[in-house]
């Protein structure tokens, strides 16, 4: 049996044209399930010679519309015929590209000799913008080369090898960028008296800061760098993630503004910034807002912290023979911790963690041996504690309060971030290696894909 396809072309003027594209053959009567319908390799030359077909018919009716002169609608003289040639997902096409000469009718000193090609304005970049955002999203969500090999396999796509995946990946991201900055050099107007009211009472832009490592290729001054992640929330609009290699990134702080006034974030209005104790990020965050910034540190990590001071409390507790050295007082004053930190009452936390380090200093040297190391660690766990809370006091808040409110106290969503953003496509396993600049392009163009503002509903691969 025999299968040719035609493609049937209608102009505007009712013309019509029929050209054949392929015909694929079968025994009459097959033998295997493997013979049964279309198969890739068919597939892809369908598509291939279906582009090129269209494509040409469509660059040349514009060069045959472009070829009027606008003056008078006479055609313009031919003054030679040359080549171009297009990359897209269906294969390089290679389109006739005419030049003219400047109609009789508008030559003048100026114009003479100059010729013109129509052409050549159309096709401003090498390939169409939809490879070009293809490849990328595929570079953005696996390995340069598997995204290569994934279009090679299923398209006649051209080229596909890695290198160009990894050009188109980092073209799309400066083109984020680009944009990213744009919006935020918008000057945004002042809101009113009442507007301001309004955002006051309205709930806050939420920005949860993390960070995270990446290996860098050899010859950097450093093994590993970090990158800033971030998620930000905020009621009625949908999250946005966010990632950045700051001593890369052209205007960090930019691109942080840019996501806010995506959030319905205005000027003049406070965000809320949560992260870890890492004072550089809501650093960051001020110089994007250039407005007031509530900073809370993180309820995660604090509770980290107490949560180390409990294990070695638990520790001595259960040591066999119990201790001579009471231990219930010191269990009553640990156990109280937690509870005065998630209350807001830091400053009582402080005082009570005094009295149970030099309560373990002085059991230390009661001649326990089993216990004495316990002991050391009780005291240096404790004054870790303290200073912690001390270095990060002005960001300790009633988290309790908060919680009930249902407000975010922790940046946990922003470490699904990290994962999500920098581990699934950066880390240790896939022995991947980056330079600041790849990594930070890439980042861009994830997150994007991530968040859905890639536009791209038909491919929807897992990350
Ligand atoms: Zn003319």
């Amino acid at each position: 049996m025999q299968w040719t396809v035609r493609l049937e072309t209608r102009t505007s003027a009712a013309e019509v044209t029929t050209t054949e594209l392929v015909t694929f053959s079968r025994p009459g009567v097959v033998s295997t399930l493997a013979e049964v319908g279309l198969m890739l390799a068919e597939t892809k030359s369908l598509l291939a010679k279906l582009q090129a077909s269209m494509l040409c018919g469509q660059v040349a009716a514009y060069a045959a519309h472009h070829r009027v002169c606008a003056a008078c609608g006479a055609l313009q003289p031919l003054k030679d015929r040359r080549t171009r040639r297009l990359q897209t997902l269906f294969g390089t096409v290679e389109v006739e590209a005419p030049r003219f000469k400047v109609c009789g009718c508008r030559q003048s000193v100026l114009l003479a000799g100059v010729t013109v090609s129509p052409v050549c304005a159309l096709l401003i970049a090498r390939c169409t913008p939809e490879l070009e955002r293809v490849q990328a999203e595929l570079g953005a969500r696996t390995s340069f080369r598997d995204a290569a090999r994934l279009l090679d396999t299923l398209l006649p796509a051209s080229p596909t090898n890695q290198e160009s995946v990894r050009i188109r990946t980092h073209a799309i991201a400066l083109q984020l960028e680009a944009a990213d900055r744009q919006a935020a050099a918008e000057v945004m107007p002042v809101p009113d008296e009442p507007a301001k009211a309004a955002a006051a009472d309205a709930s806050r832009p939420v920005v949860m800061l993390d960070g995270a490592y990446i290996r860098a290729v050899p010859g950097h001054q450093v093994r590993n760098f970090e990158a800033v992640c971030g998620k930000i929330e905020h009621e009625g609009h949908p999250t946005r993630r966010f990632a950045l290699v700051r001593s890369v990134a052209e205007q960090p702080h930019a691109l942080l503004r840019a996501v806010l006034q995506g959030q319905g974030w205005r000027e003049g209005d406070t965000v809320t910034a949560i992260s870890d104790g890492d004072l550089a990020l809501p650093a960051l965050v001020r110089s994007a807002t250039g407005g007031p910034v509530e900073y809370i540190l993180d309820w995660f990590h604090l509770s980290m912290r107490v949560h180390h001071v409990e294990q070695v409390m638990e520790g001595l507790c259960a040591l066999e023979p119990p201790l001579l050295v009471p231990l219930d007082q010191a269990w009553i004053d640990v156990e109280r911790l937690r509870h005065l930190l998630w209350n807001g009452h830091h400053e009582k936390a402080c005082e009570a963690l005094g009295p149970i380090t030099s309560w373990a200093k002085e059991a230390s040297v009661l001649n326990e041996p089993a216990a004495e190391a316990k002991f050391r660690r009780l005291a240096a766990r404790c004054a870790e504690l303290r200073s912690y809370i001390e270095s990060n006091e002005g960001a300790l808040i009633d988290y309790g309060e908060r919680c009930r409110a249902g407000k975010p106290i922790s940046t946990s969503r922003a470490e699904g971030t990290v994962n999500q953003l920098v581990n699934a496509r950066m880390n240790k396993r896939q022995q991947m290696r980056w330079s600041l600049r790849g990594a930070h392009r890439v980042l861009q163009v994830r997150a994007a894909v991530l968040d859905g503002r890639f536009g791209h509903p038909a491919i929807q691969l897992a990350a």
